[in-house]
Parts: structure tokens; C-alpha cells; sequence
């Protein structure tokens, strides 16, 4: 096994406790998206006026250049609290606020999500929202952005869903949920949903995968009969399907990453007949005719990568789940030999163990990958300019070290991306690895 570690850079910050430029935002941001992404639910923001407009840039076009959708942004109801109402407190607008939005604004779900002013100055916003709750399907989600980051945000606005809108239900045999890909945060997350979603139904599952399902109201409220839950990443979103499992006795399975190209694919299709018990014979004959296809298409880009990559040395600077990923994929079909990872998400502690670990083992290239956890992009670019490497798969922001310093092709493919736009892209999958293949070749722009 190659060099692991260390954990963290060994330079101190420069200002401690600051982090230039982190790939996330705030836990308002994440909870905000995740309602934007929940179709037909409408955010109330109890917060100052720049809390919203501030995820704008920093969250939704961050993520592959996208809008918010119809209910973000400059459209979204928010309170807009001022020094008055640090004073006198933000009550009285916040119930005018929702009075109102409920009469002007058609929506299935009402999320007011309360951001730090109203925490700091001690707001009852759950008093206030429990006032509405007789008249429509609302929630309170608490996410003062001191309290962390888009990722807590994301587990914040389910676990409000959980404990204040979901009944029990009876468990719907080969019902799965979709966890861990959190909206705009991980820039493929349109994309990567229905992709397994799609490939889930080929072997006969039924699968709410939440976000962007045509009615949001009527999924959320469907995720207590699921028999499983499947968390798509090493971290994010295990609080939530422990709290499922508390609540409704839902089991979980964490899948480190989505999964990227036929090999991680068809394991993962085998560990679900398992699992769920499914008829082997059945799942095996989606995964032959999917298996020949991406091998078959395979042989389209096999000129371009042998001439242009062969055993290309890679960087990956990315969240956890997306860097498993693509960090598999590139050394165990492509041959890519990763030289360093870089973990941007900000996993707790007690889950890097397993994050390296999956970074490490089970690949089947010579080289293994340092692996690194860092939020600050100046470490960032420090850590990289330690490497020789031809390919950089990372944020828009390693663009110009990677052009101008390193002299290696660069795609972007974790948060944030300002340099192309993703909407149903995905690298999610059988075909997924195809994908990425064309993404990079463009990058190289050929022999002319
Ligand atoms: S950190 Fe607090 S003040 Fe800043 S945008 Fe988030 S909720 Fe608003």
C-alpha cells in the first residue's frame, strides 16, 4: 500500500479557525437547496435578507452554473431581518411572512428555514410555525450557518421532515430511498439520482429518490415504507438513515459512492439481489445486457484513451463520495494511476478511517493514492504543487494551477464548477464512465 495520510496538512493556518475559499456553504444553503430541490415545496427564509441572495453565487450557480428554480432566489419569501429586529425580536414578521406567503404562493410544502440572527436573539420560530400547521403541510428546519455547513444543512431539512411531517407506514417490499447525494452540494445530483433510479427499476425496485420526483410532498411523505435505505456516501446522510432506522426500523446500507462504470455497478447490483433478495437469475440478466453495452461503447474511446492517458497519473480534489468514485473507476477500467487524493466535504472524524480506507484498498493499480482532508484552498494548491500529475479532476477552482502551474488537463467535477454547465449530466453507472471519458477527451481537444 502507498503512503496514506496525513490527515491534515501539517502547515498551521495562516489566520487560525478561517479557511479560505471551503466548497460548501452555510447550513441554511444546504437546507434551502434541498427544499428548491423538493418539488413543490416553497422556502420561507427567516433570516437577513443577504442569507438568501448569498447562495445564489455561492450555492445553486456554483453548482454547475444552475438557476434555483422557480421558487429561489430573488422569488423566495424571506423575512429580511434587520437591527429592529434584533432588538424587538422577528416574530411578528415571520407570522405576517408566512400568513402571507400561504395566500400568494401555490405550494404542497411550506419550509421556513431560520438562519443565525433568529437563533441568536432567541426567536420561537417553531412556536410560530406550529400556529400554521392546522391550515397547511408546513416544517420548521433550525439552521443558524454557525451550526455547519450545506451538508448538516441537507440532514437538517430531513430530519425536520422526519420528526414533523412522516407517519409510520407498512413497509413496501423492494421499496428503496435515495440518500447522501446532496442537491447542488454534489454538482451531478440531478443526474446521478435518476440514473440509479433508472437502473434500480431494471431490476425491479421501486425507487424514491425525493429530490426532482414529480410530486415532493407525496415522496417525502413515502419514505417510512421503504424496506431499505441507501445512502450514496461514505457520510453524508448516514445521520439521517439512523435516525429512519430509530423512528421506523428502516435498515440502511451505506454505498461509499455513487457507483462509476460497470465494475463498481454490477457489484453494487449483486450486493442489492442480495440484500433484497431479489432473483439472482433476473438481476444478473440486466447486468450481462447493461455490462455489454458500456464494454461494447468502450471500444469507441479506446484510441483517445490510450494515446492521450495512458496510465495517466491523477489528482482528485473533491467531496468523499465523488472522489471514491472516480478515484475507482480511473484505476481499476481506465488504468489511471492516482497519485493524491483531496477530501474537500469535511467529514467528522470518526468516518475518515473508512474514507481512506476505500480510497485505498481494492484498487488495482500499482499506485496507491496519498490521501489528504482539507477545506482551504491555499492548502489546496500547496498540497498539489507537490505533484506531477497530467490529470486534475476537481472544483473550477483548481483550474488555473492546474493550466498554469502544473501543466495538466483539468475537468471540474465537484463544488463548486463555474466553468460548465451541468444540468442531467452524470457519471453515475454503467454508462457513467463513458461520460467522464468524454468529458476528459475534451479537455485534450485531440491530435489537430
Ligand atoms: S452563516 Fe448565518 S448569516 Fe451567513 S448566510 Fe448562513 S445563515 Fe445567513
Amino acid at each position: 500500500m502507498g503512503t496514506v495520510t496525513p490527515l491534515r496538512t501539517k502547515e498551521e493556518p495562516l489566520y487560525p479557525g478561517v479557511a479560505e475559499a471551503p466548497r460548501y456553504s452555510c447550513a441554511l444553503g444546504g437546507a434551502y437547496m434541498a427544499t428548491l430541490a423538493t418539488f413543490g415545496a416553497v422556502p420561507i427564509l427567516h433570516s437577513g435578507a443577504g442569507c438568501g441572495m448569498a447562495q445564489n453565487f455561492g450555492q445553486n450557480f456554483a453548482a454547475g452554473l444552475n438557476d434555483a428554480g422557480p421558487q429561489g432566489n430573488t422569488s423566495t419569501p424571506c423575512s429580511c431581518l434587520v437591527e429592529e429586529h434584533a432588538v424587538f425580536g422577528g416574530e411578528d414578521k415571520l407570522r405576517a411572512l408566512i400568513k402571507s406567503t400561504i395566500e400568494l404562493v401555490r405550494g404542497d410544502l411550506f419550509a421556513v428555514i431560520s438562519g443565525c440572527v433568529p437563533a441568536l436573539i432567541g426567536d420561537d420560530v417553531a412556536a410560530v410555525v406550529k400556529e400554521f400547521r392546522k391550515d397547511v403541510p408546513i416544517i420548521h428546519v433550525n439552521t443558524a450557518g454557525f451550526l455547519g455547513n450545506s451538508y448538516k444543512g441537507y440532514e437538517q431539512f430531513l430530519e425536520a421532515v422526519i420528526d414533523q411531517l412522516l407517519e409510520p407506514l407498512p413497509a413496501v417490499r423492494r421499496q428503496v430511498n435515495l440518500l447522501g447525494i446532496v442537491p447542488f452540494q454534489h454538482v451531478f445530483w440531478k443526474g446521478d439520482l435518476q440514473a440509479i433510479k433508472t437502473l434500480l427499476e431494471k431490476i425491479g425496485l421501486k425507487v424514491n429518490m425525493i429530490f426532482t420526483e414529480n410530486n415532493g410532498l407525496e415522496a417525502l411523505r413515502s419514505i417510512p415504507a421503504a424496506e431499505l435505505n441507501l445512502v450514496f456516501s461514505p457520510w453524508s446522510g448516514v445521520g439521517v438513515a439512523r435516525k429512519l432506522e430509530e423512528k421506523f426500523g428502516t435498515p440502511y446500507a451505506v454505498i461509499p459512492s455513487v457507483p462509476v462504470g460497470p465494475k463498481d455497478t454490477t457489484a453494487f447490483l449483486r450486493f442489492l439481489a442480495r440484500r433484497l433478495r431479489l432473483r439472482r437469475s433476473s438481476v444478473e440478466k440486466v447486468i450481462a445486457a447493461e455490462e455489454h453495452r458500456a464494454y461494447r461503447f468502450s471500444e469507441y474511446m479506446a484510441a483517445i484513451s490510450t494515446m492521450a492517458l495512458p496510465n495517466a497519473y491523477t489528482a482528485i480534489v473533491a467531496d468523499a463520495g465523488t472522489a471514491i468514485g472516480l478515484t475507482r473507476y480511473g484505476s481499476n477500467e481506465l488504468g489511471w494511476l492516482p497519485e493524491i487524493v483531496i477530501i474537500t466535504d469535511n467529514p467528522p472524524e470518526e468516518f475518515h478511517a473508512e474514507i481512506v480506507r476505500r480510497l485505498t484498498e481494492g484498487l488495482e493499480s500499482a499506485v496507491k493514492p496519498e490521501v489528504y482532508f482539507e477545506i482551504d484552498s491555499h492548502k489546496i494548491r500547496l498540497l498539489l504543487r507537490e505533484h506531477t500529475v497530467q490529470l486534475i479532476l476537481a472544483s473550477s477552482l483548481e483550474k488555473h494551477i492546474a493550466v498554469d502551474e502544473l501543466n495538466a488537463m483539468q475537468v471540474s467535477v465537484a463544488f463548486p464548477v463555474y466553468d460548465r454547465l451541468i444540468v442531467d449530466r452524470t457519471y453515475a453507472g454503467y454508462r457513467g464512465g463513458l461520460a467522464l471519458m468524454e468529458d476528459v477527451a475534451y479537455k485534450y481537444g485531440g491530435p489537430l
